[in-house]
């Protein structure tokens, strides 16, 4: 058996209950983006490894879609408990490969374990419904039935919690899984591998394959595969949806977000600025629920401004695993540079540095940078329409609440939205008026918990059914209605 995360530090695929070299020849180098110094590599995977991962995964699927509901959920609670009981050695993995503050780590790990603990009620989020006398001596049943094998290709971002919004769901219903992680962080991903294997769930019920592109489009519209989940970019995630919808698949697709904060003028203003700051840079601003454009009522956006750079100023930046640090660096030198490349766009386009994160202490080694917060952007500049993914904020003067609502609304993304306000008229509208899949009021990030579901709308999502909770189970499920009659007796 190859080791994990051995002493060569290389990510291997975890096929069929083991763990397996890699073979399509490509490699990519794992950085730690505090230091920038090597702490691994990614072998890709090759059309034959994929083509054996697949093939056990169906050859498990049969077993474990008869298996009795009640005995599928037993390694998910196993799963949960060692997920808890190594949530600290996880976090540092985590912490070394993505850069995100340790704090961070643990609350996302936290999130991912939220979706196995509602997995484990499968037994009775998979019941769809029984109706005696339905028509004249009929009896009507509609039932959730696994479809097969299933494919999870997920982002860099959050290389716990994502792949662990589709797994659990997944294999409760009765799928088996294959993941196709990040590159860029892939030993996460193999951590979690190493704890399902503990967990004990049968052998080729869980596989994770690395690899690129090419593994990604091989797997998604592979004969042996049902549906994909996918959590990525934008334009990637409209690819990965027209290819396998076209190649027959069921198709889920989150893609990417430009979300913003509505501060209205009755606001508490303290409470707006500290929560917007946090959403918009913890995780270095690289979240699909970071609000990177905040809108603020002319009336009070130069004391929101100024509270919020007060807020953004006092924030350390460093390496993730330090206790002190609030914001840690961006996942790679080149992201870093896209970055950077923005902030110099927002200058050319007029935007008003209130905080030049460039210029602020942080480490020299590492993908550091500090937050950087644009007064007065002009709604169509770049920076206030396109996603940065980086710790830079636009702020944006509003005459009124209805410039407000209605500059949230042009966005070409609608994955979520909040509003700051101390008036239940001003929510209300907001609530039913906003056009964005997770809608926060008084809360600065609106993740939904996870037995509620996760996506967002217009170029957000592609798809019809989200992740997490109800709209997981009815994803990883085809529904089938029994139409009995029996002859009296
Ligand atoms: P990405 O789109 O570059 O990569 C995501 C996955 O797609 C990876 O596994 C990658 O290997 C694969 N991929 C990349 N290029 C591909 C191609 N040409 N063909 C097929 N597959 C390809 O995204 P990322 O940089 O890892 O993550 C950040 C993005 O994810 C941001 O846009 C962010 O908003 C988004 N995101 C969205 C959500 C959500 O719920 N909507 C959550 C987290 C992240």
């Amino acid at each position: 058996m190859v080791d994990p995360i051995g002493d060569g530090e290389v990510a291997h695929n975890y096929v069929g209950g083991g763990w397996r070299e890699a073979n399509g020849g490509e490699s990519l180098d794992v950085e730690n983006p505090a230091t920038g110094e090597q702490v691994g590599s990614v072998a890709f995977s090759s059309a034959d490894d994929e083509d054996e991962a697949i093939a056990l995964a169906n050859e498990a699927f049969e077993e474990w879609s008869t298996t009795a509901v009640e005995e599928r959920i037993q390694p998910l609670f196993r799963l949960k408990a060692l997920l808890e009981e190594h949530q600290e050695s996880l976090a540092e993995v985590l912490v070394t490969e993505h850069g995100k503050t340790k704090a961070e780590a643990m609350g996302e790990i936290r999130r991912g374990i939220e979706n196995v603990e509602v997995a484990c009620g499968i037994p009775t989020m998979m019941q769809a419904g029984h109706l005696p006398h339905a028509a004249p001596n009929i009896d009507e049943t509609a039932v959730r039935q696994p479809l097969g094998t299933v494919v999870a290709v997920t982002p860099f971002n959050f290389p716990a919690m994502i792949p662990l919004w589709f797994l659990p769901y997944a294999v409760a219903t009765g799928n088996t899984f294959v993941l196709k992680p990040s590159e860029r962080d892939p030993f996460t991903a193999n951590r979690i591998a190493s704890l399902v294997d503990e967990a004990g769930f049968p052998d080729g019920v869980v596989n994770v394959v690395h690899g690129g592109p090419d593994t990604v489009n091989r797997l998604i519209t592979h004969d042996g595969i049902e549906a994909v989940s996918f959590v990525g970019s934008t334009p990637i995630a409209q690819h990965v949806y027209e290819t396998a919808a076209g190649a027959g698949k069921r198709v889920q697709a989150q893609g990417g977000a430009k979300n913003h904060v509505v501060v209205s003028a009755n606001a508490d203003l303290q409470f707006a600025a500290e929560q917007t700051c946090s959403s918009a840079f913890a995780n270095a601003g690289q979240r699909c629920l970071a609000n990177p454009v905040a809108v603020v009522e002319d009336e009070v956006y130069d004391e929101f401004a100024e509270r919020l750079v007060a807020e953004a100023k006092a924030m350390e930046i460093g390496p993730g695993l330090e206790e002190s640090t609030d914001m840690g660096p961006l996942v790679s030198g080149p992201h870093r540079d896209s970055v950077l490349e923005y902030v110099e766009t927002g200058v050319e386009e007029g935007g008003e540095l209130l905080l030049d994160g460039r210029e602020q202490d942080v480490p020299a080694s590492g993908y550091h940078l500090g937050a950087t917060i644009f007064g007065d952007v002009d709604p169509d500049a770049t920076i206030a329409r396109e996603e940065i993914f980086g710790p830079v904020l636009a702020l944006i003067r509003a005459e009124d609440f209805d410039d407000a609502l209605s500059l949230v609304n042009r966005s070409q993304f609608g994955n979520a939205a909040s509003l700051f306000t101390s008036d239940g008229g001003e929510a209300r509208r907001f609530r039913l008026e906003i056009d964005a899949g997770n809608v926060g009021v008084n809360v600065g990030t609106a993740a939904a918990m996870a037995f509620f579901h996760f996506g967002g709308d217009k170029d957000s999502f592609f798809g019809d059914l989200h992740a997490q909770g109800d709209d997981a189970v009815r994803f990883y499920t085809d529904e089938t209605v029994f139409i009995e009659r029996w002859p009296d007796n």
